[in-house]
């Protein structure tokens, strides 16, 4: 449904009143709903995939990884973990303020706003939603109009799970979710592109009201000369293609050693055909384009950096479908190179020097991942501390996202905090600082008048 500012007021008063009256905060009570939406996810199984499928031909297998089977798991780690999370956790306190105990208190915020994109549209609203029932917040979900069936599948999945008073879905565009972004929540958990997170962190500005930023960027991948290239290949035309690459952490573009630069071109162009045989458009496991507008925006790159087509390029506006694509570029000046591609597009970039290298993509706004293949360890060492990115892997893409143990997040233009897990909790709770003073004994000291006390406190603060 659409939404008027009064319909929004009735929502958000009833969630309110909800909050309040504390039933959210309980450990039974986060892990029966946490349970409820384990089932509810189970139980719309066949309905989500047909969803996904209809909305981005998603293949099944990548269905259950990366949307179904990623929300489940993190239900039940949260399951497992959840009373040890919620444990006050004490801390010391220094000798001149004792006595007292003193412990930081893990709270909800109140009425969370979750703001989902269309790529991965299950798992991008449900995760931070486990997250967000897990730390006793009540939520509202936006889905992206860009993914109608599965927005209207997870409506009812959570109309079905949960009174809306707790959590609620509205669904809507841009003039929505500005009617949503200036409301009172408690927090906002975006994820999306970086053009429209600062629209969202100008509206939380306004209200000051914390949040997370989960954006995108361009994400690079380097290989040096030591990498096993097969395997490489392989690993980069997965990461890239999973999805169509529209995957807020796939690889954006490739950085080779020129010394294995064709060698590399040729594996990744017969992984290409090992995964989606000749003519990826009769693959079942190759997705398609979301929508027309991004399509031609993916189309127009393609046709403006066509000279340095290497494998790929076919495209049907019809079936929304762009071949799996590779470009060898010369330098950096194409097209494909100015924004984040976020289709089935990889331009592969030689290099001399891996330093130079590093220092170039360090020019470029930070990455949310960057991925780097080499069998070299000290190179490797070089690659995670020189070059500022969110997280990634070596020898490998993608991967670090679904290690459940991995706080997952951007730095600066590619997003701020994180979650996954135990990060998630953390997340959408508020670390209340409590220090607890015993009345047994009043120290003075502290009071004035302060003559002749100045060199006894300096004794204990010091
Ligand atoms: P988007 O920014 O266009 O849309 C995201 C959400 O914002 C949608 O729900 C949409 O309705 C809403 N929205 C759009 N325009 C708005 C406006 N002007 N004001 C208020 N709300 C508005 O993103 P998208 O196209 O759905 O997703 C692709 C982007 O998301 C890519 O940049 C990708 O890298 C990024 N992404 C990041 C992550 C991550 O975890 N960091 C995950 C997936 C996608």
């Amino acid at each position: 449904m659409g939404m008027t500012g009064n319909e929004l007021e009735i929502i958000m008063n009833k969630q309110k009143a909800y909050y309040v009256s504390g039933v959210t905060r309980s450990l039974a009570f986060r892990i029966m709903m946490l349970q409820k939406l384990y089932d509810a996810i189970e139980h719309y199984e066949k309905e989500i995939t047909d969803a996904l499928h209809k909305d981005l031909r998603k293949p099944p297998l990548e269905t259950y990884v990366t949307e179904i089977g990623f929300v489940l798991s993190s239900i039940t780690h949260t399951l497992k973990h959840l009373d040890e999370w919620m444990a006050p956790e004490k801390v010391k306190t220094p000798l001149h303020l004792q006595p007292a105990t003193s412990m930081i208190i893990k709270q909800p915020y109140g009425i969370a706003l979750v703001i989902g994109p269309f790529n991965y549209p299950l798992q991008l609203l449900l995760d931070p939603l486990v997250g967000a029932i897990a730390a006793g917040n009540c939520a509202v979900l936006k889905p992206s109009e860009d993914a109608p069936h599965i927005a209207s599948v997870v409506e009812k999945l959570i109309d079905r799970t949960f009174p809306s008073d707790y959590v609620t879905v509205v669904q809507g565009g841009k003039e929505v979710t500005t009617t949503l972004l200036a409301a009172p929540f408690d927090y906002v958990f975006f994820t999306g592109s970086a053009a429209v997170g600062k629209v969202v962190m100008k509206a939380c500005a306004e209200r000051l009201t914390p949040l997370t930023l989960e954006l995108g960027g361009k994400s690079p991948v380097i290989v040096d000369s030591t990498a096993d290239i097969r395997k490489t290949a392989e690993k980069i035309v997965w990461g890239k293609f999973l999805n169509t690459g529209q995957t807020c952490i796939a690889p954006d573009y490739v950085l080779a050693d020129v010394s294995i630069y064709d060698q590399l071109l040729d594996e990744m162009k017969k992984a290409i055909q090992r995964f989606y045989g000749k003519d990826a458009q009769k693959s079942p496991d190759y997705g398609r384009i979301i929508n027309n507008r991004h399509y031609q925006r993916l189309a127009n790159i393609l046709e403006q950096d066509q000279l340095y087509i290497v494998d790929g390029g076919r495209v049907d506006a019809e079936d929304l479908y762009i071949e799996p694509t590779l470009l060898a570029l010369p330098d950096w000046n194409q097209a494909s190179m100015q924004e984040e591609i976020f289709g089935p597009i990889l331009p592969i970039l030689p290099y001399e020097s891996l330093g130079l290298a590093i220092q170039q993509i360090s020019a470029l706004p930070k990455s949310l991942a960057a991925y780097f293949f080499t069998e070299n360890e000290k190179a490797a060492d070089h690659f995670i501390e020189a070059l500022p990115f969110g997280g990634g892997c070596i020898n490998d893409t993608i991967s670090h996202a679904g290690n459940i143990h991995l706080p997952f997040g951007g730095i600066g233009p590619s997003g701020m905090n994180q979650y996954h897990g135990k990060a998630s909790f953390e997340t959408f709770s508020h670390s209340k600082s409590i220090l607890k003073k015993s009345t047994a004994v009043t120290m003075s000291v502290s009071y004035p008048p302060y003559k002749g006390k100045l060199s006894f406190v300096k004794r204990f603060i010091r």
